[in-house]
């Protein structure tokens, strides 16, 4: 087991529970209130934006930033051994788009599809805070000004929040709704490294206090479960390093093989097996027994939303059915989201 160190101050003021906001008693599900959670088991993400902002929040993805740490020219980094080309783009045709376009012909198909008013503006490509901290301001400005926007959503990695961007993000915090999604993926360096992702866990540490102390952003944190051997004892300690964490919400991704990815040639060579979904399902709700029922859950489970590069497993093409038997199975077996906690 890693050794992790948590910075003190983190850990002290979340051991007083301050950011409760569903309490839970222990007893038994028939006297805990799904109500909170618009009658779900586990405390989905638009519940938190309903709490926070008043009204239903959608995420409006734009692809601006163009490179990461471990693609930019000259580096000795590998890949991330999961990463596509498009770095995590959902939107990756219209990356040479301006943001200001890429806001509003993505805010206009989100609004269609679900009647949407307010938004965020995703910043989810690559790694969001490797560019000039006066180019950031530059995009903040452009998507802060556009209507209906309500807040910034910035994706990126823990090694890449050097000191000279913490002021703007403080700055921006003060006037509007600013979450940093942090690309943690494991909270053990065994899979760190499997993963190649050149940091190791303390380095999530050291991004969350720096955030906490010294913006006040909302944190977000992406998780990949499904590594190999990866235990159910790590599914439960990292639930429970989470809800020790000032962060608010977490997203959980299943390990998959994307074409032309460091993982698709040990797929091909027999080194990697992708769980299946069953599998996927004990791992997401023994985790979401041990988590604090007041971390929003993003997402339940990858969708692959380009399906000519998803080699395996073939449900990550399923936006519904992984989301739906994760319901189903904490519906049937009486459990939901910190019973454990
Ligand atoms: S996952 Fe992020 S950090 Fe890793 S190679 Fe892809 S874009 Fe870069």
């Amino acid at each position: 087991m890693n050794k992790v160190i948590i910075p003190r101050s983190i850990g002290i003021l979340y051991s007083l529970g301050n950011h409760l906001t569903n309490k839970h008693d222990g007893k038994g599900s028939s006297e805990f209130d799904f109500s909170h959670w618009g009658g779900h088991r586990y405390f989905p993400i638009s519940q938190f934006y309903k709490q926070r902002f008043g009204e239903k929040v959608y995420k409006v993805s734009v692809s601006i930033a163009e490179t990461c740490p471990n693609r930019q020219p000259n580096t000795r980094m590998p890949l991330c051994i999961f990463c596509d080309e498009w770095g995590s783009a959902a939107y990756h045709l219209e990356r040479d788009k301006p943001l200001q376009e890429q806001i509003i012909i993505n805010r206009e198909k989100i609004a269609k599809r679900y009647r949407a008013k307010k938004f965020l503006v995703y910043f989810q490509s690559y790694t969001n805070t490797f560019d000039r901290v006066s180019e950031l301001e530059q995009r903040f400005e452009v998507a802060l000004s556009e209507e209906n926007i309500a807040g910034i959503v910035l994706g990126t990695r823990p090694d890449c929040l050097p000191a000279r961007i913490l002021p703007l993000l403080q700055k921006t915090h003060e006037s509007h709704y600013v979450m940093v999604e942090l690309g943690l993926q494991s909270f053990f360096d065994h899979h760190l490294t499997f993963l190649q992702r050149g940091h190791y866990v303390q380095r999530g540490y050291d991004a969350i206090a720096k955030l906490h102390e010294h913006t006040g952003v909302d944190i977000g944190i992406h998780l990949i479960f499904g590594l190999p051997d990866e235990t159910d004892e790590e599914i439960i300690q990292t639930a429970q390093i989470l809800n020790n964490l000032p962060i608010s919400n977490v997203k959980l991704h299943n390990l998959h093989v994307l074409s032309k990815t460091p993982l698709a040639e040990q797929y091909e060579r027999g080194e990697f097996q992708p769980i299946e979904l069953d599998e996927y399902i004990n791992k997401v709700t023994l985790f979401l027994q041990h988590l604090s029922p007041d971390i929003a859950v993003q997402r339940l489970a990858a969708v692959a939303s380009r399906w000519d590069e998803l080699i395996a497993p073939q449900w990550t093409k399923e936006k519904m059915r992984p989301t739906q038997a994760i319901e189903d199975q904490l519906k049937s077996q009486s459990i939901y989201q910190g019973k454990l906690s």
